[in-house]
Formats: C-alpha cells, structure tokens, sequence
C-alpha cells in the first residue's frame, strides 16, 4: 500500500513546526518533507535539515526544471516542495508529511486531491500575534506582513479536510496522532487488502 500524503498549513505562527517536530520525535517512521527556500536562514537551522537554502537564481531553475510538486512566494521569499523525494517515500508506503503555506497546500490539493489536508490554526489572533512577535525570528514589519498574510490563510480553512486548534502542544500532537491513525483505517484506502485477502 501506498504511503498517505498529510498537508499541515496555517498561518505563520500558529505552531506547525513545533507540532510537526513534537510528532516526528514520536514517529521518525514518517518522512517530514525538507522544503527549499530563497529566505535567509534564521539562528540554529541547518541546510539540508530546515531548509534546502537556495537563491533565487536556483530556486528559478529548479521551478524551469519542474522538480517542486508545489511552490509559491511568501512575504517576498520562494518556498518549494522537492517533488522526487515525496514521490518516492510515498511510493515505497511511507507517510510523508508536508508542512507549507495555503498557496502550495491548495496547488497539491488541485494534483493529489487523495492527500490529507490539515489547517492548524491558534487558539485566537491575539494569541498568534504573541507567538509570532515571541519566536522573535522576524523583524516588526515582517510580524505585521506575516499576520495580514493569515488573514487569506484563514479565508481558506472550510477547504482542509481537519482543523488542529493548537492550544497546548501534547494535545494537537495526540489529535494529530489521532487524523493519521484514522487516515490509515479508511475503507477506499484498504478495499484493495479485502479483495486480495479474501475476495479473489
Ligand atoms: P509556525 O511553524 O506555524 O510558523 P512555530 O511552530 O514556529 O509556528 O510556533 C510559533 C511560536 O509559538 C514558537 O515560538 C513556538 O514555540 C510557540 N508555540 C507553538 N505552539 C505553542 C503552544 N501550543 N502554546 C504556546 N506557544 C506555542
Ligand atoms: P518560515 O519562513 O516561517 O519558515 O515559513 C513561512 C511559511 O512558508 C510557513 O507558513 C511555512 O509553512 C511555509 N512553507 C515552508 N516550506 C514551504 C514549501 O515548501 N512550500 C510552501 N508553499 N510553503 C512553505
């Protein structure tokens, strides 16, 4: 069997890489996609491991060679996801977990419309912006651009198939556990073991 196909989204802030990383250290079973990226990297990432850092001269080449399965711009930087290597998890039944803004999520949704969509989303907006403005990773213009960004990002959650309102890390991660577990139990995805098992 094929391995599912999981888009966590959200807006900027909301606490997707701190709930994907709280996940993988429960899972290392999973394969968490490593985007590439033209923004600068922030204090502690690690190319290859955050982020494939590129330019944009790079990042161009790669869009002309077709090798994102999805890509977009984001507050004035490319973000992609490598295509070969999701392609080729999944084919060898691995989960794969993709962790990309609304734009990307959408064009993956318009090509695999069987992958899994998950909008995370904070509790309140006063309590992204604590976080964003928290992190510290950007400057105060870059926090206003990222919150107006949310705003479209939350226009779209009716189009997710799951909302993970993180309000406390361990629980998002156990409903989180919960939609992978109950992605696996789905009948479309398993007919194919009935009919094998005990139809033919
Ligand atoms: P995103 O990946 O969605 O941009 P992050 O995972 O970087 O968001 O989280 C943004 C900030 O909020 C980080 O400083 C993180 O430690 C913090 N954070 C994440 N989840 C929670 C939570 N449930 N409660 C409080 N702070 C959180
Ligand atoms: P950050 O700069 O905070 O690391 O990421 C900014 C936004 O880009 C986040 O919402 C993050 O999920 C998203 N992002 C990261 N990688 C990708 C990707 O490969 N494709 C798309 N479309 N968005 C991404």
């Amino acid at each position: 069997m094929k391995g599912n196909l999981f888009v966590i989204s959200g807006p900027s802030g909301a606490g997707k890489g701190t709930i994907c990383k709280a996940y993988m250290e429960k899972h290392p079973e999973t394969y968490l996609s490593v985007s590439a990226t033209t923004r600068k990297p922030r204090e502690g990432e690690r190319e290859g491991v955050s982020y494939y850092f590129l330019t944009e001269e790079e990042f161009r080449s790669l869009i002309a060679k077709d090798e994102f399965l999805e890509h977009a711009v984001y507050c004035g930087n490319y973000y992609g996801t490598p295509r070969n290597k999701v392609t080729e998890q999944l084919e060898a039944g691995r989960d794969v977990i993709l962790e990309i803004e609304s734009d990307g999520a959408m064009q993956v949704r318009s090509h695999f419309p069987e992958g899994i969509f998950i909008f995370v989303c904070p509790p309140s907006l006063d309590e992204l912006e604590r976080r964003l403005v928290g992190r510290g990773s950007e400057s105060a213009s870059e926090v206003a651009a990222r919150l107006v960004k949310a705003r479209s990002e939350f226009a779209r959650a009716q189009k997710y198939n799951y909302i993970l309102i993180n309000d406390s890390v361990d629980a998002a991660v156990e409903r989180l556990e919960a939609i992978i577990a109950a992605e696996k139990c789905y009948m479309p995805k398993n007919i194919e073991f009935i009919d094998k098992e005990f139809l033919k």
